[in-house]
Formats: structure tokens, sequence, C-alpha cells
């Protein structure tokens, strides 16, 4: 098969890339670098079977040429991390709608299948754990930037959804809960790659809030072998799954776990999120998935836990900070 990937110098997509081409198949990526990297592709350059454009999707003559000459889309491409959307929140929401806009009206013309990828983010603050696929979605007002994320998501779940009943566009959409590995940079908030680089500098690990809150992480390796089995799946088209682990841990452990593994003397320091992110900041204080739907249509379960997971970031991590510099003793 040949794969589009939008997004695909990304985390996740340079990931989904790696795992395509590694089973024989070729892969397309466009990615406008806004948040991905060509270090995470860099490696593929010379592989037979890859080739990338550098261009922002909304080049609608090149998006259609693409599109045109795979097989199938994952449409990864996204405005993405808490920090990027509370600071940037008109870029989020054009990113998100316009892309996702523009690939399914693309795609469409061509009946190609599309996997757009969503988040955990659309549940808000649903309070019921876990979150099943039919729970509500529960937002904020308006005038918090943290929603407008979720809710240009959500409209991307809803245009996907709209395009398979009423156009017999083939689509699925999945909702990515918390997703962590190598390659994934803290820049943009998300909390382990942030915890690991201060504890691997011996910086003070900031826990937002007081660390009573809670998230589930899930490895990227993982995430990507779901994604993989629900495009090569005939039931998963026209639905809704959550991808995730169902783990849980509060931030506080998170830390003091990452700490412990990383042997660092970080000290811990709280944060309010009023200075970490706005002023009326709202967090989630739990996030879990319910994954019983993924499961039983693609018999898929995450098979790496916690302890592997941030001992693969601090790994990476510690494989490609700088060399500290040692002075040279002057000869006598
Ligand atoms: N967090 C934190 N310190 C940081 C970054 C994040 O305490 O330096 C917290 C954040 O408030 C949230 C959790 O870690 O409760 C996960 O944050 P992330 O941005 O990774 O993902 P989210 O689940 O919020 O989308």
């Amino acid at each position: 098969m040949h794969y589009l990937i939008t997004g695909g110098a990304g985390f996740v997509g340079s990931h989904l890339t790696d795992q395509l081409l590694g089973r024989g198949h070729r892969v397309t990526i466009l990615d406008d670098l806004s948040t991905g990297s060509m270090r995470n592709i860099s490696h593929l350059r010379e592989h037979d079977h890859f080739r990338y454009f550098i261009d922002t999707m909304l080049n609608a003559p090149l998006l259609a040429e693409v599109v045109d000459e795979a097989d199938a889309v994952f449409h990864l491409a996204a405005a993405v991390g808490v920090k990027l959307i509370v600071e940037s929140p008109v870029r989020t929401i054009e990113t998100n709608v316009r892309c996702t806009e523009l690939l399914l009206s693309v795609a469409s013309k061509k009946n190609k299948p599309v996997l757009i990828t969503s988040t955990s983010e659309v549940y808000g603050k649903n309070a019921e754990v876990p979150f099943h696929e039919e729970s509500d979605l529960v937002m904020g007002p308006t005038t918090r930037g943290r929603w407008s994320y979720a809710c240009s998501k959500a409209i991307d779940e809803f245009l996907a959804i709209a395009y398979w009943r009423e156009k017999k566009l083939p689509t699925i959409v999945v909702r990515l809960f918390n997703t962590v590995g190598p390659r994934q940079t803290g820049r943009y908030g998300m909390v382990i790659p942030r915890f690991v680089e201060q504890a691997l500098e011996g910086a003070p690990i900031t826990v937002y809030g007081d660390g009573t809150n809670s998230r589930c992480f899930t490895h990227v390796n993982d995430a990507v072998r779901a994604l993989i089995l629900l495009m090569e799946s005939d039931t998963a088209i026209g639905e809704v799954y959550n991808i995730g682990n169902n783990q849980e841990i509060t931030i506080l452990e998170l830390a003091e776990r990452i700490r412990r593994r990383v042997g660092s003397s970080s000290e811990i320091s709280f944060v309010p999120y009023s200075v970490a992110y706005e002023e009326n900041f709202e967090d989630m204080p739990r996030r879990m998935p319910s994954i019983e739907k993924i499961r039983d249509a693609i018999g898929w379960t995450p098979r790496i836990g916690l302890d592997p997971l941030l001992d693969s970031v601090i790994h990476y991590h510690r494989s490609t900070m700088a060399v500290p510099v040692v002075a040279i003793p002057a000869a006598s």
C-alpha cells in the first residue's frame, strides 16, 4: 500500500512512518515543520519507499496530487500541546479545522480512505471515567483558550463522520490519550518529556497545581500499532475509537517516579496553573479511556507499561542531550 501521512515529521507521524515502512509499505509525508522536525525523519531520507514534502496542507494543488497518488491517508497534522494552544488559539483553530476540511473534500473526490486523529481532550470536563466513545463531550466557556482545541477537534470528528454518512467516504476517527515516547518534545507543554529533561538537568520538576490530577500514558509504538490495525480493518469505517492505556498515575507520583528512574536530585516545585498557563485555566482531574471498543473490533490492547515507557523517553533524552563541554587543562 502507499500511504499519505499528514504531519509525518511529527512525533507520532514519524513513528507511524517507521512502522509502515517496516511492513513494506510506501509512505509519502506532508508536513510544514510547524511542530514537526526534520530530525524525526532524517534517518529515512534514503529509503526507497519514502518521500516527503515540506509544505502546508493548505497548498491545495499539492494536497490533491499526494492524495491522488496514495491508497489511503493518515491525517495527523494539527496544532497540538496545551502550551501552544493557550498561546496561539487562532493558529490552533484555523490549522485544525481548515486542514481537515480541505483534506476530506479532496479525499472525497477520489474516494481515498482517511483516518483522522482526534484527542481525548474532546471529553473535556466529563468527570465519569473511564471515557467511552459514546460519552458526552463537556466543554468549558469559549473565553478559556484551552477549549478551542477540544472544539476544533470535535468539529474535525463531526466532519469525518458526516463525510462517511453523507458521501460514503470511508473515514475512521481515533482519540489519542496522552501518547508518549522518544522524539516527543516538551516545548509545547507535554508533561513526560518536560519532567525527564528537568530531572536529567537537575532542574526543579514543575508540577502544576497540587499534582493530584492523574493521566494514563500510552507508548507511541502501541498507539501506532492501533492506527495501522484500524486502517486495515473494514469494521472500523465510520466509527470512533479511543486509543490509550488505562494504567493511571497522578502527576505528583509521575514526577517522583521519573526522578527515581533518572537517579536525579531535582526538587519538585509546585507551580500554580495561572503562572504555567493563564488565569482561570481549567485542568482535567482524571482522564482514562475505556478500551473495550477497540479491543473488541481489532483485538488491540496496549503492551508497553509505564516503566518501560519512561525508560525509553529517558534513554532518548540522554542520547540527544548536548555533550557537556569539558575544559582541557592548558599544557604546562
Ligand atoms: N503538567 C505538569 N507540569 C508540566 C506539564 C504538564 O504538572 O510541566 C501536568 C498538566 O497540568 C496535566 C498533566 O501534566 O495535568 C498532563 O499534561 P500534558 O500537557 O502532557 O497533557 P494533557 O493531558 O493536559 O493534555
